[in-house]
């Protein structure tokens, strides 16, 4: 690995089908590192590994690969854009230091596109954008522009120019540079050439344009603008630079990935504007006696890295981490400051998609893959034993539908249960838990493509088959006051009795739609117990006490904890703490006052005007409140929520109605309180 100025790790966002993965397996291939250039349609990607990912031609889970580029290393992360899989986008973004916005030439910025910047934007991750598939009939980048600066809020500033938008793209023109890359579409060729005539004055434009926004904030730049001299390129490119990385400006590129347009440019870009681990600084986190600490990415420092992905290659499991900080090496011994774990390193690897290449180290600013990990979960932080720090884990959103499972074959129970458990490690925003009174499993998620995804790939990966339920929303109940537990239980031992006593409050928490568990370092607990009564209150609270719903938008706050074997406090007992919390929280529960809340979706419909009204009066069929009504041209926009009960197939629904003319993006919003009885639901 070499000086950490010359790593990019970074992460490819968009809403779906605007071309995160052709552009990424055009990097692969413009980059030498695949010899024939991946097809979404035809089913070729590396990128795309899993089965039923080139069945569908869509992402579902992120890829990590490596590229070399002018000397740097890039190590790239593809994510998928549909909101069912958004903790695949989350968890890149909380371990990448810059992303590549990608956004159509046609459809501009889309629900989701909106979505992830946001995201990107709560990670402090800075960000260049790739306007893409400017061959496309219709294709605008001045209206894809536009778009970005009203949606996103965002200072967006062209640094390239596409030359014959549409079928006859000819190449794109770089306005610092001012000189042009031209080439038949497709053909690979990529000429420098003079800036077209008829480009010359909207190229002139576009780089007062680009200087104008830069000087505000380099007064170096201003300077020479005011002297009304022409601005050196390396001053613009350094002071784009310095804009970009504190978030203030945001380059856009452009070309069409498919054809082979405007990569090298975006290459280029990434090396030259987005940051280095060196220049996102140091983490921060908690530190194991109470207290922040932070690392410096370093080499020099302890080890520090974040686990955000469990994969699995054809012998073990494997768990991606980002290296922060410190040097690793096969057979180290690492702590996971969350369970007190040891974890022994079995492995590194370097990641191709699903291909693994073995390393005998890896340094601070790196993401490999590590063998050995079992007792570590996703977002947890892997330290230097005695240098411990925990870093912040990740967010996650709420799963908002479940669906009943049961094996088809009773001889397959155990294996089935086995790999939902597998799928539940590997995914975050996936929960089963068993319902005792069916025996079925009850599996919680993101949305029915999630689900629906889950049972194909049960057959593809562990060849077991299973029968589904009709999925349902998620219905949770929200706490309207406090309410308060207490429980002690107890276990007779050789030397006498060993007991254990929790004290723990439930209070509103709207600012989560799940439940925050607070366990204060006051508390004393070792950080295995820790992990014990955090895991014995999240399987508690997934039962609310009206309706059976999940406990949601409240924290649980355990006030005090107390273990002893016969009259004296301390010395035994700490085994049983976890108990002691369940039964804590069901009499906190059972006296809750509580209200029904359900899923609510953040939706934007885009359809011709001739269907809009059609449209919107089947939204409102579907219980929508309306928040905007937007025509340009022939295309109406309403944008709006909506419940997600009811929705289900309303997408397909749609599209079929209106002749796959109006589409419809769904994003989770939150929820609100159901005023109608369970009798009357669904
Ligand atoms: P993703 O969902 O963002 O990963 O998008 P994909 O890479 O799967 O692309 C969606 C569809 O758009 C595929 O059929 C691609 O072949 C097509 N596509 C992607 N980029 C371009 C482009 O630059 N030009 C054209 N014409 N089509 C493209
Ligand atoms: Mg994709």
């Amino acid at each position: 690995m070499g000086e950490l100025e010359f790593v990019r790790n970074l992460g490819i966002v968009a809403h779906i089908d605007a071309g995160k993965t052709t552009l990424s397996e055009r990097i692969l291939f413009r980059t030498g590192v695949e010899r024939r250039m991946g097809a979404v349609h035809a089913g070729t990607t590396a990128l795309d590994w899993m089965p039923e990912e080139r069945r569908r031609g869509i992402s579902i889970t992120a890829a990590v690969t490596t590229v070399p580029w002018r000397d740097h290393v890039v190590h790239m992360i593809d994510t998928p854009g549909h909101v069912d899989f958004t903790v695949e986008v989350e968890r890149s973004l909380r371990v990448l230091d810059g992303a590549v916005l990608v956004i159509s030439a046609l459809a501009g910025v889309q629900a989701q596109s909106e979505a992830v910047w946001r995201q990107a934007r709560r990670h402090r991750v800075p960000g260049i954008v790739f306007i893409n598939q400017c061959d496309r009939q219709g294709a605008d980048f001045l209206r894809a522009l536009a778009d970005l600066r009203r949606r996103l809020g965002l200072l967006a500033v062209p640094v390239a120019l596409p030359i014959r938008e549409g079928p006859q793209l000819g190449g794109v023109v770089d306005l610092i540079a001012r000189r042009a890359w031209v080439g038949e579409p497709g053909s690979g060729a990529h000429t420098e050439a003079a800036v077209p005539l008829e480009l010359a004055d909207e190229v002139e434009l576009l780089r007062a344009e680009l200087f104008e926004a830069l000087a505000e904030h380099d007064d170096r730049l201003l300077a020479v603008l005011v002297d009304e001299r022409e601005p050196e390129e390396a001053l613009v490119r350094s002071a784009l630079r310095r804009a970009t990385l504190a978030g203030l400006i945001a380059p856009v590129l452009c070309g069409s990935a498919l054809l082979d347009v405007g990569i090298d440019g975006l290459l280029d870009a990434i090396i030259e504007y987005l940051p280095s681990p060196r220049d996102r600084g140091d983490v921060h986190g908690a530190l194991p006696g109470g207290g922040r600490g932070y690392r410096a990415p370093s080499v020099d420092q302890p080890l520090c890295a974040l686990a955000f992905k469990f994969l699995r290659s054809a012998r073990t499991e494997l768990v991606l981490v980002r290296l922060y900080s410190g040097w690793l090496r096969v057979g180290d011994e690492l702590v996971n400051p969350r369970n007190g774990a040891r974890e022994v390193v079995g492995g590194v690897y370097r990641v191709h998609a699903d291909s693994f290449d073995a390393l005998p180290a890896a340094g601070a600013g790196d993401i490999v893959a590590l063998a050995g990990c079992r007792a570590t979960g996703t977002g947890d932080t892997l330290c230097a034993p005695g240098s411990e720090i925990a870093l912040e884990g990740l967010v996650l959103p709420e799963p908002v539908m479940s669906l009943a499972v049961e094996p088809v074959a009773e001889a397959q129970r155990d294996a089935l249960r086995a790999a939902l458990a597998q799928f539940e490690r590997e995914d975050p925003t996936l929960h089963v838990r068993d319902d005792p009174e069916t025996g079925q499993w009850i599996v919680s998620g993101m949305g029915e493509l999630h689900l629906d995804v889950l049972a194909r790939r049960l057959d593809d990966e562990f060849g077991l088959t299973a029968r589904f339920g009709r999925p349902r929303v998620t219905y949770r109940e929200a706490p309207l006051g406090r309410g308060q537990g207490h429980a002690r239980v107890e276990r007779a031992m050789g030397a006498g009795t060993a007991w254990a006593e929790v004290e723990l409050d439930i209070e509103p928490h709207p600012a989560s739609e799940g439940v925050d568990v607070e366990l204060g370092a006051e508390l004393g607990l070792c950080d295995q117990r820790r992990a014990e009564v955090e895991a014995a209150l999240r399987q508690g609270a997934q039962v609310g006490p009206r309706e059976g719903g999940a406990l949601g938008r409240a924290r649980i706050v355990v006030q005090r904890v107390r273990t002893g074997l016969g009259k004296a406090d301390g010395g035994g007992g700490e085994e049983l703490l976890g108990d002691a919390a369940r039964v804590a929280l069901q009499s906190a529960l059972a006296g809750l006052d509580v209200e029904v809340r359900e899923p609510i979706m953040a939706f934007e419909v885009d359809s011709p005007a001739e269907v809009a009204s059609q449209v919107m009066s089947s939204l409102l069929g579907h219980r929508a409140e309306i928040a905007e009504v937007r025509s340009e041209g022939n295309q109406t926009w309403v944008r709006g929520t909506v419940p997600l009960a009811g929705l289900f197939g309303y997408a397909s629904l749609l599209r079929s109605a209106s002749q796959g003319r109006a589409v419809c993006s769904l994003a989770p919003a939150g929820s609100r309180a159901v005023e109608r009885p369970a009798s009357a639901r669904e």
